[in-house]
């Protein structure tokens, strides 16, 4: 029998709601339960791969090519299991299908309204394809009184008496601030957010509360009594060191026994946690550490790289060192000299970016690698400013340039518009959507078995995540590789350069892919375990 998690926020945004998700899926899968995680997003936008970065973080893209919600990185990171398509859906995509559907006169003259409509077509989406798992968690955007919210927090409370009896929890996660001055930790925002959230026909089973220290056994009873529920309900979700120790402490709380309680679930026997307490504790006790610089666009908000900066922290688990981040906006380096930003640090790390803004500088941090011998990982567009850097200072191509920025004359990065999906020809046009158009998920990969980054990978042949509308211009492939750029890894058909290295340089790689995206706590991707490996090894230089 399938049950249901259904996990919703209140109080503030930013409580961590996809963490607290996916931490109870990894304790939940430790005491040998198949769970499969699901995501609901309240906002318009039809998926977020339009959305800035700046505003919403980083665009998780799946295998099947979905552009979702960061939260889904976090499902894959904790469970190991890819997330796809069907994991993640918004108000947007709900409205779309059902208007196609009202055009196309599906509804037989209907009058179409929220209920039962939009609620179906969201209830429809929960409960599909979950015959295999034993748990399906839920999680709903933004937080409890939000306007667009309602139509999903309405469909979750019919789904409660529409399933049968015993199937469903809902689970709330609130906050509960320190007031210095009064010396407590308070209780009303949370007793707030549950009368709010029973306003609207939802009682929660559980609360999950946020607090920086231990909650006294007095707010304890206050909180059950004024929330409704029991005393063992209210689960501290004290703040941790690092994300990996929340399935340890929401163990440690309780969570699981509460959960499997509520199902009448037998809960006796200690889940197999052996692998986070593994990871917290390389986590906790490096045995060194090195600094890598991300040269980036959107630094200020640092979601916008979250799978990024994962990956680099699983690169640093495998070789139990401590990797310090320094974030360095692009714009900086076309205004100052790189040296004194980047001499000392160990490694260089251009991710992937949209549009001009930040190219330049992107192209001096490459070119700064380069010539000092410094290990650099240019990721998508990293990649791409890093080919034009060696054009135009190698090649000898002053106007090197990508067709991103406007007409150029060296078009060394252009537009992609065709490419093979499987044996489908995809084509774009230039002035086509810009929502859901690119080149998106997984594509195989060739690469050349002499080259560093199939030793780095152990095999010759790779499957990576892509998002891109440009790519390197295979027309200056012999141009480029006579000065020593090997174009080390192309798409099946020969026809898409996806990696690239400087050969006789440490470690220097561009992969037009984001393997940020596969990486994984338990399985450190090799592209991140080597280059923080190269890291090491400059550290030992300097
Ligand atoms: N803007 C570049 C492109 O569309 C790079 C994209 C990226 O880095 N994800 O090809």
């Amino acid at each position: 029998m399938t049950r249901y998690v259904f996990i919703t926020g209140g109080v503030v945004s930013s409580l961590g709601k996809g963490l607290a998700s996916a931490a109870l899926a990894a304790v939940l899968q430790a005491r040998g339960y198949r769970v499969r995680m699901r995501k609901l997003d309240p906002y318009l936008n039809v998926d977020p791969g339009t959305m800035s970065p700046t505003q919403h973080g980083e665009v998780f893209v799946t295998d099947d090519g979905a552009e979702t919600d960061l939260d889904l990185g976090h499902y894959e990171r904790f469970t190991g299991v890819p997330a796809s398509r069907a994991d993640n859906i918004t108000t947007g995509r709900i409205y779309q299908d059902i208007i196609a559907k009202e055009r196309r006169g599906d509804y037989l003259g209907a009058t179409i309204q929220v209920i039962p409509h939009v609620t179906n077509a969201i209830k429809d989406f929960v409960l599909e394809g979950n015959d295999a798992y034993d748990f399906v968690l839920v999680e709903i955007g933004g937080t409890v009184g939000d306007i667009e919210g309602l139509p999903f927090f309405e469909a979750i409370r019919q789904l409660g008496q529409e399933l049968p009896r015993g199937t469903c929890c809902y689970v709330h996660l609130t906050l509960l601030p320190y007031i210095p001055s009064a010396g407590e930790l308070k209780t009303k925002p949370t007793q707030h957010s549950v009368k709010e959230l029973r306003s609207i026909g939802i009682q929660p089973d559980i609360l999950l509360c946020r607090c920086d220290r231990d909650i006294p056994a007095d707010e304890r009873r206050k909180l059950a009594l004024f929330c409704n529920v029991r005393e063992t309900a209210v689960i501290e979700a004290r703040d941790v060191a690092s994300i990996y120790e929340v399935p340890l402490s929401y163990r440690k709380a309780g969570l699981d026994r509460e959960v499997l309680g509520h199902f009448g679930l037998e809960h006796g026997q200690e889940p197999d946690l052996g692998r986070w307490q593994t990871i917290a504790e390389r986590v906790r006790n490096p045995e060194g550490e090195v600094s890598i610089a991300i040269v980036g666009k959107y630094t200020g908000l640092k979601d916008a790289y979250k799978s990024l900066t994962e990956a680099l922290t699983h690169g640093g688990i495998s070789h139990r060192v401590k990797v310090n981040l320094e974030w360095i906006e692009a714009e900086v380096f076309e205004r100052e000299d790189p040296a004194p930003f980047l001499e000392g640090l160990n490694g260089i790390l251009v991710p992937g970016g949209f549009g001009q803004r930040g190219a330049e500088g992107k192209i001096r941090a490459a070119r700064f690698a380069r010539e000092k011998r410094i290990p650099y990982l240019g990721i998508c567009f990293g990649m791409q400013m890093a080919v034009i850097e060696a054009a135009r200072s190698l090649a000898g191509l002053p106007e090197a340039n990508s067709t991103e920025f406007g007409d150029t004359a060296e078009p060394v990065v252009g537009l992609l518009t065709e490419w093979l999906r499987g044996n489908e020809l995809e084509r774009r046009a230039a002035a086509g959507d810009l929502g859901g158009t690119m080149r998106l998920g997984a594509y195989d990969a060739k690469l050349d078995p002499e080259s560093k980054i199939a030793q780095i990978y152990g095999t010759a042949d790779i499957s990576e995540r892509h998002r891109h509308r440009y790519e390197v211009n295979m027309a200056y492939r012999e141009r480029l590789e006579a000065q020593g750029l090997r174009f080390s890894g192309v798409s099946p058909d020969g026809l898409l350069p996806e990696t690239v290295e400087h050969v006789g340089h440490p470690f220097f790689i561009g992969v037009q892919f984001h393997p940020e995206l596969k990486s994984r706590p338990f399985e450190p991707h090799p592209l991140f375990k080597g280059f923080v490996g190269a890291a090491i090894e400059q550290s030992r230089l300097v």
